[in-house]
C-alpha cells in the first residue's frame, strides 16, 4: 500500500509574493509543512507523490498576517473563542492573527497568555499570538509585568480598547521597547473628548442626532505619542489610523525619522459615516467610519507607506448586544470573513494594486512582528507553508449566517463583494476550502 503523499501541488495559479516580488503564473509545492518548490507555469515540480489543489484562474499568495483582533477568550466566550475566531480567520485567508489583551482577565500576566496560548495549540486552526496590556489590569495606572510578559511570547503590548492613560505611562512603555525591541500598539483616543460620542463628529452626527466623535480626539494622542516616540525612540506601532490628519502627522512624523508604524482598517478605508443613516449598530465603530476625504488621505497615506499594513479590528459581538438602542450598542464590527472582499473593491477601482494589497496584508505587518516570526508572510521555499487562495473577481453575497465567527455584526451582511478567499493552508494544513475549488488526492 503506499503512504499518503506528504505534498501539496497547489497548481494552475497566479502567484503574488510580493516579499519576493513575484507577480506571475506559477505552481507551488508544499511538504511536510513547508513551501518545498515554486516553479513557473510550465515546470515540472521535483516529486511526482502528491496531493493537489488545482487552482486555475485563481490568485496564490501568503498566508494573511492580522495584528489587530479580538478573540474574546478569556472572559467573553458568548462573543468569540479561540476556536471560532481562528476558523473564521481561516476562511477570511488569515493564518497569523494577533490577539488583543482586553480579555478578562486581561493578558496582563504569564498566565493568561500561557492559556491563550494552549488553547490556540489546541483548539486553533491558525498561528495565534497573543498582545499583552501596557499597564497592569488595563487600569492605565502603572506598567505590566512587561519582561514577564515578553518572555511569555507577547508580540507588543496594548491597551487596546483605550489608550495608554498618561503620558508618562506611554514614556515609560516606548523606553521599554527600545529594550525589548516590541512594538507598543497605540488606541489614540482622548476619551475626555468622546465620552459619549457614538459617530464621527460632522454633518452625519447632526443629521441623526448623535453625539459625535471629533477626529481631534484621535489625533491629540496621535500626535502626542508621536512625540513620546520620538523622545524615546521607542517603536510606536498606531492602530486603527481613520483621518486625514492622524495621516498627515504619522507622514511628518516619519520623514524626521521616528520609529513608528501605522495601521489601518479594512471598513475605515471602504466605509463612510453614510453607513450609519438607518441606525445600523452594526457600522457602530471606535474609531468611528469618517468621511470620504478621510477615505482619500488613508488610502493615499497606503500607497505612500505613510501607513504600512491593513489590520482588520475584527471585534465580534453577539447579536443581542447589537439589537438594542443605538448609544446602548458596544463598537465593534466582525472582520475576517469580509476583510479579502471589502479591500479588493481598492483594486477593482484601480486605487491599489492587486500585489500592493496583498504586501499590506502579509510581509508588511510580518515585518512589523519581527523576531522570529519576522520570516513569515511569504511563499519563499523554507518558510512555513501558510498560504491564501482567492478568486479575484468572484461575487458573493455576504450571508452571516454561514460565518464561522459568532460575531454576525457586519454593516456589510447582505451586500454583494466581488473577491472571495476559496482556501487557506496553515503550516501546510489545508484549514478551509470552499465548495468551488477541487482537491485531488494523489
Ligand atoms: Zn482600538
Amino acid at each position: 500500500m503506499s503512504k499518503k503523499p506528504d505534498s501539496l501541488l497547489i497548481h494552475g495559479g497566479y502567484i503574488i509574493d510580493p516579499a519576493q516580488g513575484i507577480d506571475e503564473a506559477g505552481d507551488l509545492l508544499i511538504t511536510g509543512g513547508e513551501i518545498s518548490w515554486l516553479g513557473k507555469r510550465g515546470e515540472t515540480p521535483p516529486l511526482s507523490d502528491y496531493d493537489s489543489l488545482d487552482v486555475e484562474g485563481l490568485a496564490v499568495c501568503p498566508g494573511f498576517i492580522d495584528l489587530h483582533c479580538h478573540l474574546r477568550e478569556p472572559g467573553f466566550e458568548e462573543k468569540e473563542t479561540i476556536a471560532t475566531g481562528s476558523r473564521a480567520a481561516a476562511r477570511g485567508g488569515f493564518t497569523t492573527i494577533c490577539c488583543m489583551p482586553n480579555t478578562d482577565p486581561p493578558l496582563d500576566n504569564k498566565a493568561t497568555v500561557e492559556y491563550v496560548k494552549a488553547k490556540a495549540a489546541e483548539e486553533g486552526v491558525v498561528r495565534v499570538l497573543p498582545i499583552g496590556c501596557i499597564s497592569r489590569g488595563r487600569k492605565g495606572e502603572e506598567l505590566a509585568l512587561m519582561d514577564e510578559l515578553a518572555s511569555a511570547g507577547v508580540i507588543g503590548f496594548s491597551d487596546d480598547g483605550a489608550p495608554a492613560a498618561t503620558s508618562l505611562l506611554m514614556r515609560q512603555a516606548l523606553e521599554y521597547s527600545c529594550a525589548s525591541g516590541l512594538p507598543v500598539i497605540d488606541h489614540c483616543e482622548d476619551t475626555s473628548l468622546t465620552g459619549g460620542g457614538q459617530i464621527n463628529e460632522g454633518i452625519m452626527s447632526i443629521r441623526l442626532k448623535l453625539q459625535g466623535i471629533p477626529a481631534a480626539a484621535e489625533e491629540a494622542i496621535v500626535a502626542r505619542d508621536l512625540e513620546l516616540a520620538e523622545l524615546t525612540g521607542g517603536r510606536l506601532h498606531i492602530a486603527h489610523v481613520s483621518t486625514a490628519g492622524s495621516v498627515e502627522l504619522i507622514r511628518r512624523a516619519k520623514e524626521k525619522g521616528v520609529r513608528a508604524t501605522a495601521e489601518v482598517t479594512p471598513h475605515h478605508l471602504t466605509l463612510t459615516d453614510e453607513a450609519l443613516l438607518g441606525y445600523d449598530t452594526n457600522a457602530k465603530v471606535n474609531p468611528p467610519l469618517r468621511t470620504k476625504r478621510d477615505i482619500e488621505a488613508l488610502v493615499q497615506g497606503l500607497k505612500d507607506n505613510v501607513i504600512d499594513i491593513i489590520a482588520t479590528d475584527h471585534a465580534p459581538h453577539t447579536e443581542a448586544e447589537k439589537r438594542c438602542e443605538f448609544a446602548l450598542a458596544p463598537f465593534g464590527i466582525s472582520g475576517f470573513e469580509t476583510a479579502l472582499g471589502s479591500l479588493l473593491g481598492l483594486v477593482h477601482t484601480g486605487q491599489l494594486s492587486l500585489s500592493e494589497l496583498v504586501a499590506r496584508l502579509t510581509c508588511e505587518p510580518a515585518k512589523i512582528i519581527g523576531g522570529k516570526y519576522g520570516g513569515l508572510g511569504t511563499l519563499a521555499v523554507g518558510a512555513p507553508a501558510d498560504v491564501t487562495v482567492f478568486a479575484p473577481t468572484l461575487n458573493w453575497m455576504v450571508d452571516t449566517s454561514t460565518f464561522a465567527s459568532k460575531g454576525r455584526n457586519t454593516p456589510l451582511a447582505g451586500s454583494v463583494l466581488k473577491g472571495k478567499v476559496v482556501a487557506t493552508i496553515s503550516g501546510g494544513k489545508l484549514v478551509y476550502k470552499d465548495d468551488s475549488i477541487e482537491f485531488k488526492e494523489g
